[in-house]
């Protein structure tokens, strides 16, 4: 298996560091507000690699963080009045919902940075004893000088940073010895969240979050740490920075970084402006055929988001399903063993279940993938009548398995029409006219569960779908 990896620019074969395992890290959301489609981008492609990875048989130890104590964070607390950890755990939360939209599997482990700031101090502690790192007034700096290899993943040559550098004074880092330096833990300000330490009360900086969180949950060596392209640098260089320099090991074999989702040919972002959340697109299309619409090109290519690519993407997820519904008929209909012929079309499925692991092996080419699945469908639509049922039930198998290593789900969903949703409330209103307000409760929890709420009002039962 390929993977190309940001620190040498080449594809390389995956070797981990322990056979049979891979430690995996990505960094995760600031919790600050809805996701966005870019955002998701991250967690669908690197959850389609765990499962690629779970499918050749690794066990796959996958940690993926929240930052739960950050600037924005702190100014939306202000604006509502309210506490950062409500903030903090209500978008923690409504981004588990739509993680779950775009099925992607929970983590083995979401650590919160709130909950990990005794190991980042311990960590800041050891830099600052081996030298790399020196407080001021309450705020600790990492040396960055100190650290040799700077710039060895986003190929930035220290002293050019060093002059683009030179005349930007951060108000609050007049204690910096050098421009590079970057700050491991900052002094609180009035109304922010506070931790003791050492250096007196403050909280850390973002990029040692994610050096302690992957050192606890997964070594000093971790085999892939991804994220966005846009976190290469400074975030991921200084990860490394940190990390090697507290732990003297190397700190990650393989760096994966997603390509931007760009609307409009830039890159959708909060701070522009030009962005639409999970939740948004979910009221226009099925969070399926979002996910299906990221895969349908590679991870490391930049994705334009328009309505075309995503109804096509729709026509062709489509397209998949039918034909598995068809491949399902003949499951309930077709009869006896595997014929002459079977065999023959059972070779060419193998054939083309060859071809979609070999482009995942190849830096996960899920477009290419998909590709081979579309063939697989054409092969299934011409082939499955006339077979026996053992050549269904092996073709829907295999079908079921391709689309699950996508995340794709096979299973259409129930949607209740309006229709069935008016006659369960009219059979719920006869229940508890007949006081048996078991089913009617019952008929309620029935629709609640399919995203129907009630409300009774004084001109009768109200819904409206979640
Ligand atoms: P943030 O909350 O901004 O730190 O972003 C969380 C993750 O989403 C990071 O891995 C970012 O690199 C990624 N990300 C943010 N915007 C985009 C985008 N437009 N396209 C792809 N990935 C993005
Ligand atoms: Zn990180």
């Amino acid at each position: 298996m390929k993977i190309f990896n940001t620190l040498t620019r080449k594809k390389e074969e995956f070797v981990p560091v322990e056979e049979g395992k891979v430690g995996m890290y990505v960094c995760g959301p600031t919790v600050y507000n809805y996701i966005h489609i870019g955002n998701a981008r991250p967690m669908i492609v690197f959850d389609t690699v765990r499962r690629y990875l779970e499918y050749k048989g690794y066990d796959v130890n996958f940690v993926s963080n929240f930052t739960d104590v950050d600037d924005k964070i702190i100014a939306k607390a202000v604006e509502e009045g309210v506490d950062s950890s409500v903030i903090s755990e209500r978008f923690i939360e409504e981004c588990k919902k739509d993680m779950e939209g775009l099925n992607v599997k929970p983590a083995t482990k979401h650590p919160k940075a709130t909950e990990e700031i005794s190991g980042m101090i311990k960590m800041i502690k050891t830099l600052i004893e081996k030298d790399h790192a020196y407080a001021v007034d309450g705020t600790v700096y990492f040396k960055t000088r100190s650290f040799a290899e700077y710039g060895k993943l986003s190929k930035k040559n220290i002293d050019d940073l060093e002059a683009g550098h030179r005349n930007i004074k951060v108000r609050g880092e007049e204690g910096k010895q050098d421009p590079l330096d970057f700050v491991l833990w900052k002094p609180k300000k009035e109304g922010e969240p506070a931790w003791k330490s050492p250096w007196g009360e403050g909280r850390p900086g973002w990029h040692i979050e994610c050096s302690e969180m992957s050192k606890k949950y997964i070594g000093n060596t971790i085999d892939i740490h991804a994220g966005g392209e846009d976190l290469i640098f400074p975030h991921h260089e200084n990860e490394i920075a940190q990390s090697e320099a507290c732990n003297d090991e190397p700190f990650a074999k393989y760096w994966m970084h997603n390509g931007f989702l760009n609307i409009d040919g830039e890159k959708m972002s909060k701070s522009a402006g030009n962005f639409f959340t999970v939740r948004e697109i979910s009221e226009k299309y099925p969070l399926q055929v979002i996910r299906f619409f990221m895969l349908s090109a590679h991870y490391r290519s930049p994705l334009n988001f328009s309505d075309t690519l995503v109804e096509s993407a729709k026509n062709g997820l489509e397209r998949i399903l039918t034909a598995i519904d068809n491949v399902r008929d003949a499951v309930a209909t077709n009869t006896g063993a595997l014929t002459a012929e079977d065999e023959k079309n059972l070779e060419k499925v193998q054939e083309l279940v060859n071809k979609y692991e070999a482009a995942m092996e190849d830096d996960f080419n899920t477009a290419d993938a998909i590709a081979a699945i579309f063939e697989l469908v054409k092969l299934a639509n011409i082939t499955v009548n006339k077979g026996s049922l053992e050549y269904a039930k092996q073709l829907l198998e295999t079908l079921e398995k391709l689309c699950d290593i996508l995340g794709i789900v096979t299973e259409r969903e129930e949607e209740l029409l309006d229709a069935d949703v008016e006659a369960l409330i009219n059979e719920r209103q006869a229940a508890r006219k007949e006081r048996n307000f078991a089913r009617a409760d019952e008929i309620r929890d029935q629709l609640a569960a399919q995203g129907i709420i009630l409300k009774d009002t004084r001109e009768g039962v109200k819904w409206t779908r979640a």
